[in-house]
Order: structure tokens, then C-alpha cells, then sequence
């Protein structure tokens, strides 16, 4: 199970290269097993329970947009969405 600081999937996000998606999006998530390897054979020679979801220092969450294609941190949607706010004639049945 994903904590909740490692993403902000509940922040509106907006594809900032075709400009006309806001609701469809693929996430990436990103996994992560610490392991210890011998430097000659290259072994692993101990590995920590895993894989787990990668924490923020670790790696962040890239998102994709189905429409383009565009694929990039998920930070790069959320802002396009703060830059530009969906207004609400955007949203459907409204
Ligand atoms: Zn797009």
C-alpha cells in the first residue's frame, strides 16, 4: 500500500503538451529494493524485503497522458493544473 506523501494523485493535474486533458492519466509508480552485491562476482549478497513503493527522496511518481503520450514527473501535471485551473464549463454535465 502506497503512503500518502509519496503521492499527490488527489491534486488536479492538466497535460501542459496537448493542452485539452484533465481527467485521463496513466501513473507510474515507481518500486524499490535496497540490496547489497558483491563487488567482484556480483552476487546479492543480502536484499531487503521488497520490492516497495519508492519514497519521494527516492524517486516521484510520473504520470502519462493518454491523449499525447507526454510522460513526466508528476509535479510537472500538477503545476500545469495550478498555472491553468479547469474552469467549471470544462467539467461534464455541468
Ligand atoms: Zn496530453
Amino acid at each position: 500500500m502506497l503512503q500518502a506523501e509519496v503521492v499527490r494523485v488527489d491534486r488536479p493535474y492538466y497535460c501542459p503538451q496537448c493542452r485539452s486533458n484533465r481527467m485521463s492519466f496513466r501513473l507510474f509508480y515507481r518500486l524499490v529494493q535496497p540490496v547489497r552485491k558483491d563487488p567482484y562476482t556480483g552476487a546479492v549478497i543480502e536484499a531487503a524485503p521488497g520490492p516497495r513503493p519508492a519514497v519521494p527522496e527516492e524517486a516521484g511518481l510520473e504520470v502519462q497522458c493518454p491523449v499525447c503520450n507526454f510522460r513526466a514527473p508528476e509535479s510537472i501535471f500538477v503545476a500545469a493544473a495550478a498555472r491553468e485551473p479547469a474552469e467549471m464549463v470544462d467539467r461534464p454535465g455541468f
